[in-house]
This record gives C-alpha cells, sequence and structure tokens, in this order.
C-alpha cells in the first residue's frame, strides 16, 4: 500500500516524465540538451528521467547519423517514443462483447481485439474476462505493463457519479455492487470507469471540438464531448437526451415524464410500431433493408423515427452549437434518410445553427469503439490534460 509520501513523491516523477514525453510526442525525437531546455529539469533530474523511460522501454536512444554531428564531431544521440509503447489501455465491458485497446503516447493504436462473452454473463465474470485477457495480451507482448500509465473502462451500467471520478492518482470508486481489482492487479495501473456508451463517445471527440453522439438501439443513450473532454455534469447525467420529452401528451418514462424520445426509439418499440402500421420485421436491419429497398412501410417508419429524433437533437444543438452530430447504434442503419428531418429542422430556424457547418453523420460501426474511447479517456486524463 502506497503511503501519502510515496504518492507524493511519484506525482512529482509522474510529472517531469510527462513534460519529457509532452516534448518528445510533440517534436517526433529530441536531443537530451534540447529536451534540457523544453522541460527545464536539471541534468541530474533528465538523466534519471531518461534513463527509466528507456529502462521500461518506453524511449529509445539512437545516433542519428543524417543529425548535426555534435561539438566532439560524434553524431549526435536523439531520443524517440518506442511506437510500440503502450501508455493507455482501454477495456469495454458491453452487454455482448470485451474489446481492448492499447494507444501509444502519441495516440496511435498499438493493439485492438475483440471477444464475445459468451451471452449472459454477469459484470464480475466479465471484469475476470477481461483481467484474463489481459493477462494473456502481456504474456503475448501486445501490452507491457512497465509503459502503461493508465486505464480506462467503459461498463454496460449507470453512469459514473462525477464527484467520485480521480484527479491525478486518488482511486475512483467502482461502480455499484462489482470491484475493478482484478483489473488494478494485472496492470498496477490507475483504473477510471464509466458508462461504455458514453466512453464510446470519446473516440469520436478528439478533435471535433462540442460532439453530440447518439446511439439508438436497445434504449437511447448520449454523451456530449467538449474539446476532447466528456462532459459528466454535476450529477453524471449530462447529455441524456434519450429523456428529452419529443411529445408532452406522449405514453409515461420510467423515468417519469411524458414522451420522452427513448420510449419512441428504442428498439422494440420501432419494431411494434412497424407491426402496428401492417408489417412485422424481425429485426432493424430487415427494417433498414426494406426501407432501402423502397417498402412503403418501411419507409415511413424511418421518416417517423427521424422526425422525433430531429426534435431532440435540434433542442440540444440549440444548447450545445455543436461541430459535429453522430447518430450511432443499430438505428443508425437507417442511414441519410434518418437524418434528414435532422438537416432539414437545422436549416429552417434562424439561429443561425443552419448557416454553420454542423457535420451530422451516422457512425460507421466498428465493435472496438468503446475501448477505442475508454482508452482515448485514459491517455487524456493520465497524459497530456492540456491536450496535445
Ligand atoms: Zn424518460
Amino acid at each position: 500500500m502506497l503511503t501519502p509520501d510515496d504518492n507524493a513523491l511519484q506525482a512529482v516523477r509522474r510529472r517531469h516524465e510527462l513534460r519529457v514525453l509532452n516534448s518528445v510526442v510533440a517534436h517526433g525525437n529530441r536531443t537530451r540538451r534540447e529536451l534540457e531546455g523544453d522541460t527545464k529539469l536539471s541534468r541530474t533530474t533528465l538523466s534519471a528521467i531518461v534513463g527509466e523511460l528507456r529502462q521500461r522501454g518506453v524511449l529509445s536512444e539512437e545516433s542519428q547519423e543524417h543529425y548535426a554531428a555534435g561539438r566532439n564531431g560524434r553524431p549526435t544521440k536523439v531520443l524517440t517514443l518506442n511506437p510500440q509503447a503502450g501508455a493507455a489501455v482501454g477495456v469495454e465491458l458491453g452487454r455482448r462483447r470485451i474489446s481492448v485497446t492499447v494507444l501509444g503516447f502519441d495516440g496511435r493504436p498499438v493493439h485492438r481485439e475483440h471477444h464475445g462473452t459468451g451471452g449472459a454473463d454477469s459484470l464480475d465474470a466479465k471484469i475476470q474476462q477481461s483481467a484474463t485477457l489481459l493477462q494473456s495480451l502481456i504474456a503475448a507482448g501486445k501490452i507491457n505493463p512497465h509503459t502503461v500509465i493508465g486505464m480506462g473502462v467503459g461498463v454496460a451500467t449507470r453512469h459514473a457519479n462525477p464527484a467520485s471520478l480521480a484527479d491525478g492518482d486518488e482511486r475512483q470508486s467502482d461502480p455499484e455492487g462489482v470491484t475493478l481489482d482484478p483489473l488494478r492487479t494485472v496492470l498496477q495501473a490507475p483504473v477510471l470507469w464509466d458508462n461504455n456508451i458514453r466512453l464510446a463517445a470519446m473516440a469520436y471527440g478528439k478533435r471535433s471540438g462540442e460532439l453530440l453522439y447518439v446511439v439508438l438501439s436497445a434504449g437511447v443513450s448520449s454523451a456530449i464531448v467538449s474539446n476532447g473532454t466528456l462532459q459528466r455534469g454535476s450529477h453524471g447525467i449530462a447529455g441524456e437526451l434519450g429523456h428529452l420529452s419529443v411529445d408532452y401528451a406522449g405514453p409515461l418514462c420510467w423515468c417519469g415524464r411524458h414522451g420522452c424520445l427513448e420510449v419512441f426509439l428504442n428498439e422494440a418499440n420501432v419494431l411494434v410500431e412497424a407491426a402496428h402500421r401492417g408489417q412485422a420485421f424481425a429485426s432493424i436491419a430487415d427494417l433498414a433493408a426494406a426501407s432501402a429497398a423502397g417498402n412503403g412501410i418501411a419507409s415511413n417508419i424511418v421518416d417517423w423515427a427521424g422526425e422525433l429524433l430531429a426534435r431532440a437533437v435540434l433542442n440540444a444543438c440549440v444548447l450545445l452549437d455543436p461541430r459535429r452530430v453522430v447518430i450511432a447504434g443499430e438505428l443508425s442503419q437507417f442511414g441519410e434518410p434518418l437524418l434528414h428531418p435532422l438537416r432539414k429542422a437545422l436549416a429552417g430556424q434562424r439561429l443561425g445553427l443552419g448557416q454553420r457547418d454542423i457535420d451530422i453523420t451516422t457512425a460507421s460501426y466498428s465493435p472496438t469503439t468503446g475501448s477505442d474511447g475508454a482508452a482515448q479517456m485514459a491517455l487524456k486524463h493520465w497524459t497530456f490534460p492540456g491536450g496535445m
């Protein structure tokens, strides 16, 4: 167990380390002399930190003939980032799959993989399963535990309480009823977790300024990313677009309000709505295919869904003025026709939202989006909070 003194020392060392890494990431490579100038660290401190980073396999030092020779005529040695050194690990414990993403210090993916969970596994079982997976990745050399400085975990459960989120190395409280200790043990790195859908948004929000990310599947989930940072609000529910009412006279939602977007645009209800209109579809994929093929009932359903979505998203756009809106989840298979009413609504208002470029797209499917975003959050949190 670390004492507060150990923690304080570690925090100082980590800050120094990050100054060195920040400089190497920003410039691609750096001589020791340049690092001294960039980091303002003493030669002794710098030497100790560079030595440790080399030992851990984060940095390597090479003679580079094409760089200017030093004063003594020998080639200058430069420090570069090991492109295979993982800085942050992201894990998504989804309903149907577990995925892992390893990102390097420069934010590039070093490794990705995903596996099915085999059905109705408990969260505890998934945590154990992912710890075993990480162990095997370490054994296979895909993850070097000495270079990883933090882990992000996306969990298919309620959002994390923002009051419990870590700053620096403080420990965040675990999701209700489970412990993330098996993951902490396997990597010996600090862990941050949040709702998996919310973390998936981080995979899109990296460089897009204000982003609104909406997932339409079994329910409606959404997240706001502002300048690369996930917005959680005061109680952890910021961006819950699913509970904006799109019809005050509509059916009662479990949240206590009437006509919430989620009451209408959950997968099951969309299929029920199609059946009411005269045609049963086995799945959203079937419905999307029928709509694309010109089936009248299916096309009407897509229009209906698009109108409801537009009501909620337009309200959110007025509030957030986003640069980008990404629609993901099963219903995003409806494609462009689902987005049409939103584009029209944005063009029709006179607040200036429509005139600006709001990039509205459906998400391209990737099984590792959740872990990509989780790793992105960890990288942001533990490495370069000021941006890279
Ligand atoms: Zn509701």
